[in-house]
């Protein structure tokens, strides 16, 4: 009979075999734990916006394969809301792509702007399908390493990772895992390599909205970045419905008519309900956004104040719907370890960020919580990890 090992693919990718937040989500629901793993809030986004998505479907809107791009509506309220927010202006025609999620924009901007070979810098711990989709592209990956307890970028480091071979610095702020985010100073350096190197900037801003400290800088709206930028978001943390899948790039013409073509081959269209319900959703006032951070602000603040009481070292999060902290206080020497045993410790899952790094040793005592979650959760979860001292 036929073998069948751990796929080749996802074993040269991830080295994991299956995807991490999968796996810690999987355990959760098998032992019955609270997760504090992968990031999804356990409430749903405005009613409005869902009874709009149900609306297109008994409509008949989107039912059917909707436009290649996206549908127009769509692809005119993101570059609405690019104006609106960053006095950014893209043509909704020719600069504007709807995708399946960030998650797609990313591994078609792999696939459709780096040739087998090309150096992408990104900074680590990095979003796991980063290494994945860079791999696929037959790309190779440089990481340049956050170090806590800021996270900052360090641009020596960075303009030490720049060679010949070097195509894109993938970036993004705020930062998962690390709940870091950059700052103008710090964009703008990055920047200015982007320039000096001729380099593109593939940004992913999905927590762009997510902000609890300081400002969001999309690197797009930075002098000379606009051409050489890739602008990834998505719909899933802006209005809290991450199943719904529907992410965007923008950038001129050339750029997205490359990811374009690659995005084509991976799923052609889809979601096009959806598509409607969120062309809505942009246009939410500014008190919706300002809301949303507030509340996550707020159950940010529940978890980093209750795990720091624990004992935890809990790094600042200003933004994104995570917390890192640190284990070695609780005399826990191995993030892996740990995460692997507390379900049964304590009934919480939560993500060891060493997965996350290339330099494992630099995050072997990392782990993740996310805050997305019910005040009364997240407390259920803090009272649970009191075990840890029993
Ligand atoms: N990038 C980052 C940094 C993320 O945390 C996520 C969340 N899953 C994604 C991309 C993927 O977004 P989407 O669900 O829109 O595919
Ligand atoms: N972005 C989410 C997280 O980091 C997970 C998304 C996924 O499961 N791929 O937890």
């Amino acid at each position: 009979m036929v073998g069948v090992h751990q796929p080749l693919l996802t074993r040269r990718l991830t080295g994991m075999g299956t995807t991490i937040f999968a796996e810690m989500s999987a355990l959760a629901v098998a032992t019955g734990s609270v997760n504090l793993g992968q990031g999804f809030p356990d409430t749903d986004g405005p009613r409005e916006v869902a009874e709009a998505a149900a609306r297109a479907i008994l409509e008949g809107r989107g039912n059917q394969y909707p436009p290649g791009p996206g549908i127009p509506e769509l692809r005119q309220a993101i570059a609405g809301h690019q104006s609106r927010f960053y006095g950014l202006d893209y043509d909704p025609d020719t600069e504007v792509l709807v995708t399946a999620g960030a998650t797609e924009a990313i591994a078609a901007a792999m696939l459709g702007l780096v040739e087998p070979g090309d150096e992408v810098i990104a900074f680590e711990p990095y979003y796991d399908s980063y290494a994945a989709t860079i791999a696929m592209a037959g790309g190779v990956r440089v990481p340049v390493t956050l170090r806590p307890p800021g996270f900052r970028p360090d641009i020596g480091a960075l303009r030490a990772a720049v060679t010949p071979r070097t195509r894109a610095i993938l970036l993004n702020s705020p930062h998962n895992p690390t709940g870091s985010v950059f700052t103008r100073e710090e964009i703008t350096a990055i920047a200015q390599l982007a320039v000096t190197h001729d380099l593109l900037v593939i940004t992913d801003e999905v927590y762009e909205h997510l902000v609890y400290a300081g400002e969001h800088v999309p690197i797009a709206s930075l002098p000379g970045m606009r051409e050489r930028t890739v602008s990834i978001s998505s719909a899933g943390k802006t209005f809290s419905f991450t199943g719904w899948k529907i992410g965007w790039v923008t950038g001129r013409p050339e750029v997205v008519a490359a990811v374009r073509a690659a995005k084509q081959f991976l799923t052609y269209v889809s979601g096009g309900p959806f598509q409607y319900a969120v062309a809505g959703a942009l246009g939410q006032p500014d008190a919706y956004f300002t809301a949303l951070r507030d509340d996550l602000r707020m159950k940010r603040d529940l978890l980093s104040g209750g795990l720091a009481e624990l004992g935890f070292e809990v790094y600042p999060s200003d933004g994104t719907y995570f917390v890192t902290t640190d284990i070695r206080p609780l005399g826990e020497t191995d993030g892996i370890e740990f995460c692997a045993r507390l379900p049964e410790r304590a009934g919480v899952v939560a993500i060891p960020s060493a997965v996350f790094y290339d330099d494992r040793e630099a995050g072997r005592t990392q782990v993740r919580f996310t805050f997305c979650k019910r005040p009364e959760v997240l407390k259920e979860a803090l009272a649970r990890l009191t075990a840890l001292h029993r």
